[in-house]
């Protein structure tokens, strides 16, 4: 029988977790696989820790992992596939906005359907902000423009894939991760599944505009050079507007002689001129500030306890 990693990043979600187990063993009972699901405890500040301990006292099946502090959602995937020991992955919210029935047709995709991924993707943005949808939308306009990702509009993390997607997902070593990205940079072939999107059961959703925004950058830095490429041709496009412009107005003053004007265009150009070698400068600082973070080689998360080494203070 094959087995299943649930992949569940929890970051003070004590109030879904009990629903989602629920949920997902009712859909795997009716399915013929073995499974697992790991809960990744993002740090959080509830009792989500002590939920998934409850769980596991019932559940052998339920796994946990708990970080030192909050590493965020992207190093709480991470973690949850390098611990899964399934056949196939999937990697699930807690909140049930992922519905858990599209699993058995999703298993059959990757099984017999000939697929290495079964993705999800929501067809629509209820419940959201309109501004963030519009930005949302912009968002995966260019990055799909500029970089070589193939990243689907309103695709979720929700999917389902073979280990060998899995192994090729983790030689990804990289310190920023974009998971969208990474997912569709490795390729394999996927098949889409489409649903409405629901809103959470319970609880908050931990984004704000500004996380979703600077997200957003982090994304189409870790996928693409474009924008250092865009700093360079916009200087270059500068410099031949300034180059005619001079020769243009010693030509005029050689001619028509200097009635000492043009005071109001030096201080437009020079204005123009530094915003651009701003832009060009921030630029260029993002990415080397994200080398610079590779570099170290931190590492994406600390674990703090997990249900095998119980870290001393788990007595059971
Ligand atoms: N999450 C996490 N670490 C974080 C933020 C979120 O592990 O720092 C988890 C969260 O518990 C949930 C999932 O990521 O299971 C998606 O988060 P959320 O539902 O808040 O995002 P949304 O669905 O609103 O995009
Ligand atoms: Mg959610």
């Amino acid at each position: 029988m094959d087995l299943i990693s649930i992949v569940v990043p929890c970051y003070n979600e004590e109030e879904t977790i009990p629903a989602f187990y629920k949920e997902v063993t009712g859909v795997m009972k009716k399915m013929n696989v073995e499974f697992e699901i790991i809960i990744i405890d993002d740090g959080s500040k509830d009792k989500t820790l002590e939920t998934a301990k409850q769980l596991r006292k019932q559940d052998k099946r339920v796994r946990y992992i708990s970080f030192s502090r909050n590493f965020g959602k992207e190093a709480g995937m991470l973690a949850g596939l390098q611990a899964a020991k399934g056949d196939y992955v999937a990697v699930m919210d807690a909140d049930l906005q992922d519905p858990p029935s599209l699993l058995p047709e999703m298993y059959e995709a990757v099984t017999s359907g000939g697929y290495d991924c079964a993705a999800t993707r929501r067809t629509n943005r209820k419940g959201e902000p309109p501004v963030r949808s519009f930005f949302a939308r912009m968002f995966y306009k260019i990055i799909n423009k500029i970089s070589d990702a193939n990243i689907v509009d309103g695709a979720r993390d929700f999917r389902l894939m073979k280990r060998r997607m899995v192994d090729a997902v983790l030689q990804l070593g990289e310190y920023n991760r974009f998971s969208k990205g990474i997912f569709g940079w490795v390729g394999f072939k996927t098949k889409w599944f489409e649903y409405v999107n629901v809103e959470r059961v319970a609880g908050q959703t931990k984004w704000s505009f500004w996380k979703l925004f600077k997200y957003s950058f982090e994304g189409i830095m870790a996928f693409s050079t474009t924008p250092l490429y865009i700093s360079s041709v916009m200087g270059f496009i500068v410099c031949i507007a300034a180059f005619i412009m001079a020769c243009f107005y010693a030509i005029k003053a050689l001619i028509f002689g200097d009635p000492a004007a043009g005071f109001p265009t030096m201080v437009c150009i020079m204005l123009f001129l530094g915003g651009i070698q701003l832009i060009g400068i921030g630029v260029l600082g993002m990415y080397l500030s994200k080398t610079y973070l590779e570099t170290k080689r931190r590492p994406i998360y600390i674990i703090r306890e997990s249900e095998d080494d119980s870290g001393g203070n788990d007595r059971d």
